[in-house]
């Protein structure tokens, strides 16, 4: 479902993000990207968005070469991808609930679709409590699973999600990857990059990377 054919990724004027990376991930998967900071984890995962395009090699995601796709197909591609990016941030002016029905209205959904569909994907979350309330009166672990509920409301087919637990507490990223195993056994393909030796330690698949590199364990890419 998703397959990197020899990618590099060339930032002018010398950072060489990716070199010569390959790898293919099947439909259902739940890989880990691990390694360095500045190894290369976020450019993979904003590759598989179309958010940054290969300086060479193909990038296929349901068969489709992203280096095709016209910026006016973007938000339709886009709408299969759950998105936990680090810089996308809640709107801190609207409420919990407001910030998961957004994605829902955007691709026009009624307003009573939305609240219903936010509404369970809050639920799912563990967050059905603090629909009401403003972001910044959340935990940072709370803030994390409501961005969490936002990705997945509208049922992507893939999940990518960029260090979702960073900063958070044993507890709160046990739940959010918890949910994250969940989803992958709903059969939603999940992209996650981590330092977390815990949760690499017990994958299933790691995908290593170190200055831009596939190595071969987590020995070689720290
Ligand atoms: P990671 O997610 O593993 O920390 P990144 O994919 O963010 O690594 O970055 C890989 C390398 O590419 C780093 O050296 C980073 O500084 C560089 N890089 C990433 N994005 C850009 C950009 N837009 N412009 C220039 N360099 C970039
Ligand atoms: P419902 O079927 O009423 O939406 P669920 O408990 O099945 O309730 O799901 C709650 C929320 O979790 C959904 O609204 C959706 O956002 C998310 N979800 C559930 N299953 C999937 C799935 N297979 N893929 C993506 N998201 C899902």
């Amino acid at each position: 479902m998703i397959e990197f054919k020899q990618v590099s990724k060339h930032f002018p004027p010398s950072v060489s993000a990716l070199s010569d990376v390959s790898f293919s991930i099947a439909r259902g998967e739940l890989v880990f990207l691990a390694g360095p900071s500045g190894a290369g984890k976020s450019t993979i995962l904003k590759m598989i968005a179309a958010m940054e395009r290969p300086s060479s090699g193909q990038v296929l995601v349901n068969g489709q070469n992203i280096a095709g796709l016209k910026s006016a197909s973007l938000p339709y591609f886009r709408r299969n991808l759950g998105l936990i990016l680090q810089d996308h941030a809640l709107l801190l002016d609207r409420s919990v609930l407001a910030n998961v029905m957004l994605p829902l209205m955007i691709s026009g959904a009624t307003t009573k679709d939305a609240l219903i569909r936010a509404n369970a994907a809050l639920d799912r979350m563990d967050l059905a409590d603090k629909a009401d309330s403003f972001p910044l009166a959340l935990s940072g672990g709370e803030q994390q699973r409501v961005a969490i509920a936002r990705a997945i409301v509208n049922r992507p087919q893939v999940i990518l999600a960029d260090e979702p637990t960073a900063y958070l507490d044993r507890d709160n990223a046990k739940k959010v990857m918890d949910a994250l195993r969940a989803f992958q056994a709903a059969g939603v393909t999940c992209i996650v990059s981590s330092h977390d030796e815990e949760f690499l330690g017990k994958a299933e698949r790691v995908i290593y990377l170190n200055q831009g590199k596939q190595s071969q364990s987590w020995q070689s890419a720290v």
